[in-house]
């Protein structure tokens, strides 16, 4: 008899998961998917590209609904799933119980809000989903002047797809560089030049002390004093994992939903994946941990013998045709060797951190053709000490000989 599957939350984990379980378990469940958005599962890593215009709102689709129904999953959108009852094994949606003989939760997480005076005015607004695109646009025909609050990843993708259609923007940052966990000082301050030449204004050190405005927002007031006219805010400044869920059906939760390498919660019925988890100890904000789970359940759950041990994380990001890459341990104080190649000329800055004969971290600016490679290097752990000279130039092919 097929068992009865449902997953809550239809977002990038979600839908791979989908995708692997037709793989891995085909026939072995029924499989119900809760919603909370109107429409399917969109590529919310596109949206960056879509607010900058190098994307269309097509290109953000994954799949449409007839692909749910193809695959013979049962998919209802628009109302999100309010209670699990896990005596009697059932979500309530809309009023109504959905009964399961497995639970799989991949309910993301959600953006941390700044708990400071007028944070509820409108115009005052996350980097979440296309009602924020679209929000964004408005203010760009309106020649609104915009303040990003956030200097990480999605802060400076929202900055620099505002500056590109047309939005006076300004960056704030409260520490004293950019993307801080990903980049080192000058590698900070070429993606900084890159911000301020599309015409960005980015201000650091800069803590939020208040938003102003009578109806809706018309300043950031800064801890110093200083006040920065805006006509809309973008809070980009973290995300926090969604676990209410869990947690007022009495699962253990930490900073994000536990689970164990089987992705096991504290209920052997109930699985979790993606954002809304904590997998010893850690908790992700990045889209690859949540598919390398997926794929880890989907096996799992079709049988196979399957562990999820963490995700090495890469981060990549493109702003003002600046591509950008860091993965591993590239920190100024992270221990190791540190490698160097600088050609400011040519925009290329690259940086490789080498620990015990191994490589731990890898920073490129202006050339990331080899990322993939050095990424490789730094996940398998595999010694590197015999081509140490050549590591810099990235994959170098051994010579070949005269016939
Ligand atoms: C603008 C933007 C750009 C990004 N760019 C990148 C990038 O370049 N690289 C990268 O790695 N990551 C990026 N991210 C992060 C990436 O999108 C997330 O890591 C990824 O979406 C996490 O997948 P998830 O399935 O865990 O959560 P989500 O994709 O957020 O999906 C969770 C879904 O669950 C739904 N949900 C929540 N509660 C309930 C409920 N009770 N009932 C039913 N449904 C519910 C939510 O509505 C949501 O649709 C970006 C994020 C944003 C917002």
């Amino acid at each position: 008899m097929t068992s009865r599957l449902v997953v809550v939350g239809n977002g990038m984990a979600s839908l791979r998961f989908l995708e692997r379980l037709a793989e891995h378990a085909s026939g072995r469940f029924r499989v119900t998917v809760i919603g909370a958005e109107p429409s399917p599962a969109d590529k919310r890593v596109l949206l960056s590209a879509l607010l900058a215009g190098d994307m269309d709102e097509a290109a953000c689709r994954f799949r449409d609904a007839a692909w749910y129904e193809a695959g013979g999953i049962r998919l209802r959108t628009g109302a999100p799933a309010t209670a699990i009852d896990r005596a009697a094994r059932t979500v309530r949606v809309a009023g109504e119980d959905i009964a399961y003989d497995h639970l799989v939760l991949a309910i993301g997480s959600s953006p941390i809000r700044l708990p400071k005076p007028g944070a509820d005015l409108p115009g005052v607004i996350a980097f979440r989903d296309l009602s924020h695109i679209d929000l964004m646009r408005e203010a760009a025909k309106s020649g609104a002047r915009a303040v990003v609050i956030g200097g990480g990843l999605l802060g400076l993708e929202a900055a620099y797809g505002l500056a590109r259609i047309g939005v006076d923007t300004t960056l704030v940052h409260v520490m004293d560089r950019l993307m801080e966990r990903q980049l080192d000082g000058r590698a900070a301050r070429i993606v900084r030049s890159a911000m301020e030449r599309k015409g960005v204004r980015v201000v650091l050190e800069a803590d939020t002390a208040a938003f102003e405005g009578r109806d809706r927002v018309e300043a950031v007031r800064l801890a110093d004093g200083r006040v920065l006219p805006a006509d809309l805010v973008v809070v980009a400044v973290g995300v926090r994992p969604q676990a209410d869920l869990a947690r007022e059906s009495g699962l253990s939760v930490g900073r994000g939903i536990q689970v164990d390498d089987q992705l096991s919660t504290s209920d052997p019925a109930i699985s979790a994946i993606g954002e809304c988890v904590e997998h010893r100890g850690q908790v992700y904000g990045l889209v690859e941990p949540g598919y390398d789970q997926a794929e880890v359940l989907a096996q799992h759950l079709g049988g196979l013998p399957a562990a999820y041990e963490g995700t090495v994380l890469a981060t990549s990001l493109k702003v003002s045709g600046l591509p950008v890459f860091s993965a591993g341990a590239i920190a100024d104080d992270a221990p190791g060797d540190r490698l160097l190649l600088s050609d400011p000329a040519a925009g290329i800055y690259r940086k490789l951190v080498l620990h015990e004969g191994r490589l731990a971290g890898a920073l490129l600016i202006g050339d990331t053709a080899e990322s993939r490679w050095y990424f490789d290097l730094i996940r398998s752990g595999e010694p590197v000490g015999a081509r140490r000279n050549d590591l810099m130039f990235g994959r170098v092919e051994p010579p070949r000989l005269a016939a």
